[in-house]
């Protein structure tokens, strides 16, 4: 199985190499030069196995020889064991052919979780068989730098750098990345929004020097090994609600557009998925772009829902790269037109090619609320604000499909929004209760690209 560039024009690579380098040399995303089929009987057998055999079957194909089988069924194991809900991906059902997958019930109460509890197994794994050294930077709005310091706290061959954005994520989420203790983990609070955050990391990786001096190794949401990890609660949720027999829909609460991407590949591999509705909150430019071919950065505005404040999407790439029927040259262009702030127009074809797959709608502030009200009233389950953006946007879908939305974070990450519209003040799980009482270690920095490679490099000594 070899990777190869959405760009088009940097070297091929192994599982294992996509994995540890995460941005393509060219600025482009990795993603598999083909995508192996799952025939429907295998597809059949997935039911009733655990959550991580059917990970082990639906992954396997994507490493080629990177892990061996048995290092596999280590590696799930570990990743999903600090889980609190035996089923790892449990379906609740909200209403007739509605239902919601809780993506929640990882270490730090996120989806993210899923790939980043996996990730963090194979980087261990890969870089103990080395003796590499390496050092992961990830950018933030909320979820993923919690996510991926959790994955990585303690691990031997790996400094964890995390940007957020300074005073635009909850008290939750900034405590979970500041109170680890270990000496490997580093969170740093920048002066700027998400896209900031984003955008010094792409810098960082497209500084080759400073790139190659630390080992910088990226784990957000480009990275294909993310990506392929959340391929597997598509198939277990279809196959409990019936496929491949039956064909379902999924809504999935949308920012960098990684979780509904695992869904399109899910797709491609056999699954049979009628629809993919990508939901966004106000700031809505995947919505726009959809509608009407134009992909037009506005500036971000914050909402409830801060884990998809973001203008600029990245894993849309690796849908245009599709769409464009696989010409990197023509990605490489329109990248170079969002860089340069303009925005680009998606050709016909591939806007066509985008509809046939992907659906897509918005939710105001108010609307995400009101649904986090009516679902709390009608169903008594607790939605996130994230979660409930899916929730409203799968209304204007139900129909004989059975609709799965994701629910992307535990209700108690986001206390005030939902507190705000129900009521009441959901608490965290019992592992989480003290996690006020911990203390904060955190770095302050400018937004700014030199003064970030300066402390990584003091920090790391390289
Ligand atoms: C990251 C995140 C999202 C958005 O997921 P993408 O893969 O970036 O589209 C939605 N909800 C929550 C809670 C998240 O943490």
């Amino acid at each position: 199985m070899r990777y190869v560039s959405t760009r088009g024009s940097a070297p091929v690579l192994t599982f294992e190499e996509a994995m540890l380098t995460g941005l393509a040399r060219d600025g482009g995303l990795y993603v598999p030069e083909t995508v192996p089929q799952m025939p429907a009987d295998e597809i059949a057998a997935l039911a009733g196995l655990s959550y991580e055999d059917a990970a082990l079957r639906v992954m396997r194909p994507f490493l080629g020889d990177s892990f061996s089988d048995a290092e596999l069924t280590g590696i799930i194991a570990r990743a999903y064991q600090g889980f609190g809900h035996a089923a790892r991906a449990p379906l609740v059902q909200l209403g007739p052919n509605h239902f919601l997958l809780e993506l929640f019930h990882g270490p730090t109460l996120a989806f993210k979780d899923f790939a980043m509890q996996l990730i963090g197994q194979l980087f261990q794994t890969a870089l103990a068989r080395s003796g590499q050294r390496v050092t992961i930077v990830g950018a933030t709005s909320g979820d993923t730098g919690s996510a991926a310091i959790e994955a990585f706290r303690g691990l031997a061959n790996v400094d964890v750098f995390i940007l957020f954005p300074h005073g635009r994520v909850s008290d939750v989420q900034r405590r979970q990345m500041t109170t680890p203790s270990e000496a490997n983990v580093h969170a740093l609070a920048l002066d700027g929004d998400f896209d900031d955050c984003q955008a010094r990391l792409k810098d960082m990786f497209n500084d080759f020097a400073f790139r190659d001096a630390v080992g910088l190794a990226g784990v957000n949401s480009i990275n294909w090994a993310r990506v392929l990890a959340q391929v597997v609660y598509y198939f277990t949720s279809a196959v409990s609600l019936g496929a491949p027999h039956r064909a379902v829909s999924f809504t999935v609460p949308t920012g960098n557009f990684g979780d509904i991407f695992a869904g399109y590949i899910a797709q491609r591999m056999g699954l049979p998925i009628d629809r993919l509705v990508v939901a966004t909150n106000q700031n809505d430019i995947l919505h726009r772009a959809l509608a009407s071919g134009a992909y037009t950065p506005t500036g971000v505005t914050p909402s409830i829902s801060p884990s998809m404040d973001i203008q600029v999407s990245s894993n849309f790439e690796r849908a245009l790269f599709d769409a464009y029927g696989r010409d990197g040259g023509a990605v490489a262009q329109l990248m170079d037109a969002l860089k340069s702030g303009a925005g680009f127009t998606i050709s016909q074809g591939a806007l066509e090619a985008l509809r046939e797959v992907f659906a897509s709608g918005r939710a105001s502030e108010q609307e995400t609320s009101a649904s986090i009200a009516a679902t709390f009233k009608a169903t008594g389950e607790v939605l996130c604000p994230h979660s409930a953006v899916g929730v409203k946007v799968a209304g204007d879908y139900l129909g004989p499909t059975p609709m799965i939305t994701l629910a992307t974070a535990h209700p108690a990450k986001f206390p005030d929004a939902v507190e705000a519209a129900t009521g009441q003040r959901p608490a965290l799980p019992p592992r989480m209760a003290d996690l006020f009482e911990r203390q904060e270690r955190v770095t302050r920095v400018p937004n700014d690209l030199h003064a970030l490679e300066t402390l990584i490099r003091e920090r790391t000594g390289r």
